[in-house]
């Protein structure tokens, strides 16, 4: 019963979003470009009689974009990763703040603010070499400073998100003096100077130059769910640990979006992202990038998360980790780790 109310509230919100649209069309400035997000659109569409206009970039161009069109910007929806991410666009002042039900409903409160709100979840996993690392010593993030992985350790830059947001949930726990000793010890025990994304940490590892190295979790699945040999070989040389198991839980991060505060269609924008909240959404969302839903009830089939299966999360809100990143960035550039 409480299920059918949902839908039908849906479907009433995205109703009265098109009856007040001043055009039938979404202006949609995506990070996304995955095949299956093609019948998300096509379905909102046929559902709402809103038309999608994509414009695709890289997460940090889009945000530079829709700053440098200013108060003109065609934008109405930006959709990217990473809470520090999303943390910078609503720092910029882009998003506008907004109410709906729907998604308050929806998605958790821990992975949602005031202006954005996370679609779906990522976690940071330690991938280690199965022939030289045993995985006792690898079950915390904090074991990554312990001297006895000293040239072993693989990371990409310090400077991306995905480590800066790692680095922020650091800071909320340990605190900064903790956190930076940290950092300063992960930087000692590098194996190669941070380059290349989280899938070379992954080939590295395999290939044995690293002993350990920290990637998101969506890169092992792809690698999981790959039918090339190649893929398929690098799995096989190495295992996965879910951090923190035992204490706070893996840090997990999102791709998420929010209404941009100068969107010329709002309505539309709203019923958008609205829409990325119902089953059906979530399910191509989630599933087009190897994560998980953002909404709890709903559950995804995807061989290697089936796989990889359950662990616990770090319940940080996605807030805090946007907001301890530019203290994370300090904290590393001290560190050395670039
Ligand atoms: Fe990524």
């Amino acid at each position: 019963m409480k299920r059918l109310a949902l839908v039908s509230a849906i479907f009433a919100t995205l109703t009265t979003a098109v009856a007040h649209a001043e055009e039938q069309v979404v202006n949609l400035y995506t990070s996304r470009h995955y095949q299956s997000d093609e019948v998300l659109y096509e379905n909102f569409t046929k559902t709402t009689g809103i038309k999608v206009n994509r414009i695709e970039g890289k997460d940090d161009a889009l945000i530079e974009r829709i700053r440098n069109e200013g108060e003109h910007s065609p934008a109405d929806v930006l959709l990217t990763s990473d809470a520090s991410r999303l943390g910078k666009a609503s720092s910029l002042g882009l998003l506008a703040p907004l109410d709906s039900k729907v998604l308050e409903e929806r998605i958790p409160a821990n992975l949602r603010t005031s202006d954005w709100f996370a679609f779906s979840k990522r976690a940071r996993i330690i991938v280690y070499n199965q022939k030289n690392i045993d995985p006792a010593m690898v079950q915390n993030y904090e074991d990554l400073a312990d001297p006895k992985l000293k040239g072993k350790v693989c990371t990409r830059s310090g400077s991306h998100p995905y480590n800066l947001s790692l680095g922020a949930s650091l800071i909320k726990r340990l605190g900064a003096d903790a956190t930076e000793a940290w950092a300063k010890g992960v930087v000692a025990n590098f194996a190669r100077k941070p380059k290349g994304g989280d899938t070379d940490q992954i080939r590295a590892v395999a290939a044995g130059e690293c002993g350990v190295a920290i990637a998101n979790s969506y890169y092992f699945a792809r690698l999981m769910n790959s039918d090339k040999p190649e893929d398929q070989e690098v799995i096989s040389k190495v295992g996965i640990v879910w951090p923190n198991q035992a204490n706070v839980g893996t840090h997990v991060n999102i791709s998420g979006g929010g209404l941009v505060k100068t969107a010329p269609h709002a309505a539309a924008a709203k019923a958008f992202l609205e829409y990325l909240s119902t089953d059906e959404a979530q399910q191509y969302f989630a599933n087009g990038n190897n994560e998980w839903p953002a909404v709890p009830s709903v559950k995804v089939s995807n061989p290697a998360l089936d796989k990889m299966g359950e662990f616990k999360a770090d319940p940080l809100p996605v807030a805090e980790l946007a907001d301890g990143v530019a203290e994370a960035q300090k904290m590393y550039d001290r560190a050395g780790y670039q």
